[in-house]
């Protein structure tokens, strides 16, 4: 067992530091104020390879693997949760559905624009009226001669209005509920599909979230992407790979609280001295850097176990998402107590780190349904 980065893993790392601290750092705080979706560093991360980190060479990826991409996820995000999770939505869900489940066609047509990062994609799965109970999709597809025809309502879809290619789930089968769920290949301007309300949220303001409209949308026989009825069971795959993206998403924004507390309890002075020689002090901030040394080691291993491909790793990455989105969350907040009054303000990284945290305690399956993955798979 070996607990070390390898040395081109470490370099990868700083790497993949200093083009967030240098690109992406000086550019938030105006971004953030118009909350809008940045191109031209979404450009300068495809250049990066950070599309391709999981996929095949063949298909113009980089075939670095799970423990890369945490780490790619992890820095974007100590700088940026906005930009970290266009890389980990990208990647996990709309690329993988395809890298796991598409045709050779498929992959050569889709997966490959993807992973250069040429296209950016988007994966609908959540409804109005089905969130966490993913398997009640209302959307349906329905074939009609040599085309499906999609008509329904997504919601909360990230890149959902700045994508160019969707991974849609829709209910082939109604009757069969979970086991009549197939998925889809939308690309942008297919008549009949556009997004919907742009949503306005409490974080990850300069992420794209939107609806996205189905009204007879029709897209070609071909565009199925794996079996008819069967997609539910590859939505949980993409899944077990996207919870180790939130959860490196959740680890980047807690080590970026942490690193500027340390910085800020240095030179704050009260009472004569630095509050870092306070102890009341010294204990957030052991409390902060053990439990995020314990949530990366928690993701490393479901990344680990990623790399394996024949093992499955639902409990080890439902473990790291739950575990990492919440020590982010008591993270943030600690580090914006330690900065007291300043914390709270916009001239804090910290408290827009605080409001972005959240989202990993939410997305691709909130806490309380994470708990019961675990609960299922310890066999109760
Ligand atoms: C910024 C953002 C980006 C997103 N990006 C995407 C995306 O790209 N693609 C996509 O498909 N979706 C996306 N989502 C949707 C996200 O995955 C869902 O919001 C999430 O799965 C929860 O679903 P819901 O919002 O409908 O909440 P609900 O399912 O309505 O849950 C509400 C509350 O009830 C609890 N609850 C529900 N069922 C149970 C249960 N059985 N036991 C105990 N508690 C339960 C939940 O934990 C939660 O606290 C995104 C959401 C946000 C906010």
């Amino acid at each position: 067992m070996d607990f070390t980065l390898s040395e081109d893993e470490a370099a990868f790392r700083a790497k993949v530091r200093e083009f967030a601290e240098t690109e992406i750092r000086p550019i938030v705080p105006k971004l953030e104020k118009t909350e809008e979706f940045h191109w031209e560093t979404v450009k300068k991360m495809a250049e990066l390879g950070l599309f391709g980190l999981i996929f095949s060479k063949k298909y113009g990826g980089l075939e670095l693997g799970y423990i890369y991409y945490a780490i790619a996820v992890e820095e974007i995000s100590r700088v940026c949760g906005s930009h970290g999770i266009t890389v980990a939505s990208h990647n996990s869900l709309c690329s993988n559905h395809i890298n796991i489940a598409g045709t050779e066609e498929q992959k050569l047509k889709y997966l490959t624009p993807l992973a250069k990062g040429d296209k950016l994609g988007a994966w609908a799965l959540t409804e109005p009226n089905a969130g966490s109970d993913a398997g009640a999709t209302q959307t349906t597809a329905v074939l009609d001669s040599d085309e499906w025809v999609i008509n329904g309502t997504k919601q909360f879809i990230t890149q959902g209005s700045v994508a160019e290619i969707y991974v849609v789930i829709a209910s082939t089968d109604k009757q069969k509920k979970q086991k009549g769920i197939s998925a889809f290949i939308v690309e942008k301007g297919t008549p009949g599909f556009r997004p919907g309300q742009l949503e306005h949220k409490l974080g990850l303001k300069i992420s794209d979230t939107s609806e996205l409209i189905f009204e007879d949308c029709r897209v070609p026989e071909e565009n199925m992407l794996g079996e008819k009825d069967n997609a539910f069971y590859d939505v949980m795959k993409i899944l077990d790979g996207g919870r180790i993206s939130i959860g490196a998403m959740a680890l980047g924004l807690g080590q970026g609280a942490l690193d500027e507390a340390i910085k800020y309890v240095k030179v704050r002075r009260q009472f004569g001295k630095p509050i870092g020689k306070f102890q009341a002090i010294q204990w957030h901030l052991a409390n902060m850097a053990t439990e995020i040394e314990a949530a990366r080691l928690l993701i490393y291993r479901a990344a680990y176990l990623a790399n394996k491909k024949s093992v499955k790793y639902t409990k080890e990455s439902a473990m790291a998402k739950l575990y990492a989105s919440e020590v982010g969350m008591r993270a943030t907040r600690l580090a914006v107590q330690i900065l007291g009054g300043l914390g709270y303000t916009k001239r804090a990284v910290v408290e827009r780190h605080m409001r972005d945290v959240k989202l990993c305690e939410i997305g691709e399956g909130t806490s309380e349904i994470q708990r019961l993955v675990i609960a299922r798979l310890l066999g109760i």
